[in-house]
């Protein structure tokens, strides 16, 4: 059935104009003033944005991790993101040394097809190059349409990778098209920080954060940006926390380099002092990176508005207090890293971003959609308004009030790390493919309907809809 969002105020990352929008069979096929089409279902849009739908390109749904999974799988974790105003993710698929890649890939797969109600891809997580592992990355990036690895220089003897893996991968990934994504943090450094920590008896939670100081990422951020300039090759640096970090990024692309940067609301909002909160309380605010010294809020911020930084993940990767970040009350190494994140992503950049005059509307739009749908080959299909484009909106009402809180959000973990904060402006209405998502604030999606997104290699765009346009 054709739709008409009528009214609205059309926001993309380079405009902001008044007009109606005509979905049809899902894609965007009409922008016009007073678009008329008899029987269409016609929404109104009066004194609300109209987003392209928000894309977060860093998930962990159902993760395996620390001898638990994640609370939030790819049913809970995307009715929560469309809630949130986003219409696609990328999650992080794993893979397991001496195991071919297509059997994680099948895993990732089996997890997500008949519960994600929104479109999705996956990231593909590289734990060793060889000449194996070089032979299957061709089928991996043209038959699965997966064109993004990822590699950790963190976490010591679980999923850190040598430089040598990262640099053969850069190189790799040069010649096939593809980015390569990098936690950076040194992971040598933090398991010899962390052993003397315990050492001195220091198990509480606040010694997360102090076994893994800014240094150590912003170390790990320059020895691969520099790996990245020898190797002639791309480079997206994920959940960018501090100000070394950044600085790092701001260097290279000086250099010339092909360096983006991301971060996640979490660094934005909230700061080391939260891992002290008493009564272990500080365990539901340990990931990693970990939460910094205030004072690198700002800077992060400056990073966004100078698109030194480009675009904001959740970093989504949620456990239970009780039950799961327990697993660690005696021993901080042992409370599972992460945060549930992926609902309120959206909210926290229009609302600390825009309202507070931090960045503009339409660099809104860029960092919350745009940019990650042009660095992760979904461009021009996803991450915009225009005639072709999937018809992935957000209808946002920018003056709503609301307190961010685990009584009322849709994330199946029992907390939230925003508890209490007021947020201004909520998506109301969220359209995946032309169809309701998210109806006036109720859930109306299907767990299955959410498709898989084989994406573009890097540097590519995206096929429009091959069907009759009309332009009004
Ligand atoms: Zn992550």
């Amino acid at each position: 059935m054709k739709k008409i969002i009528r009214n609205g105020t059309i926001v993309t990352a380079s405009e902001t104009y008044q007009a109606d929008l005509l979905i049809s069979d899902g894609v965007i096929s009409s922008i016009g003033k007073s678009i008329e089409v008899e029987g269409a279902e016609v929404v109104d849009a009066t004194d609300r944005y109209v987003f392209p739908g928000g894309i977060d390109p860093h998930t962990h749904l159902e993760m395996p991790f620390g001898g638990t999974v994640t609370k939030d799988d790819f049913e809970t974790g995307t009715i929560a993101a469309a809630f949130g105003g986003t219409t696609s993710i990328i999650d992080f698929c794993l893979t397991e040394k001496g195991k071919p890649l297509s059997e994680a890939i099948k895993t990732w797969h089996d997890k997500s097809k008949d519960k994600s109600v929104i479109d999705y891809s996956f990231h593909l997580m590289i734990s060793e190059i060889n000449d194996k592992v070089l032979d299957q990355l061709p089928d991996v990036i043209n038959q699965e349409g997966i064109t993004s690895f990822k590699v950790f220089m963190a976490y010591k003897n679980v999923f850190q990778a040598d430089d040598e893996t990262l640099y053969r991968t850069l190189l790799a990934a040069k010649e096939h098209g593809a980015l390569v994504m990098v936690h950076a943090e040194n992971g040598d450094v933090i398991e010899y920080l962390t052993k003397e920590a315990l050492a001195k008896g220091q198990t509480e939670p606040i010694y997360h954060a102090l076994t893994r100081p800014p240094e150590v990422e912003g170390e790990a951020t320059g020895r691969a940006a520099q790996l990245t300039g020898l190797a002639s090759s791309q480079l997206y640096v994920v959940h960018v926390s501090c100000k070394e970090a950044a600085d790092k990024i701001a260097e290279a692309r000086k250099k010339g380099y092909d360096i983006h940067g991301e971060t996640c609301p979490q660094y934005l909002v909230l700061d080391q002092s939260y891992l002290e909160k008493p009564n272990f309380e500080g365990a539901k605010y340990v990931w990693s990176p970990p939460l910094r010294e205030k004072w690198n809020q700002e800077a992060l911020w400056n990073a966004l508005r100078t698109g030194q930084l480009e675009t904001i993940g959740s970093d989504q990767c949620s456990f239970d207090f009780s039950g799961q970040k327990d697993l660690g009350r005696d021993d901080f190494t042992k409370i599972p890293n992460g945060g549930p994140m992926i609902e309120d992503r959206f909210s926290i950049l229009f609302s600390e971003g825009v309202r507070k005059g931090r960045i503009s509307l339409n660099q809104f739009v860029d960092i919350t959609s745009t940019k990650s749908a042009k660095l992760f080959g979904l461009f021009p299909k996803k991450g915009t308004i225009s005639i072709g484009a999937d018809a992935d909106l957000v209808i946002f009402n920018p003056e709503t009030k609301r307190k961010i809180s685990a009584d009322t959000h849709h994330m199946a973990v029992d907390y939230n790390a925003f508890e209490g904060m007021e947020v201004t402006g909520e998506p109301e209405t969220v359209l995946v493919r032309g169809d309701f998502v998210i109806k006036n604030k109720q859930f109306v999606g299907t767990p299955g309907s959410g498709q898989y997104l084989k994406r573009a290699k890097y540097g590519k765009t995206t096929n429009l809809a091959d069907k009759p346009m009309m332009i009004q």
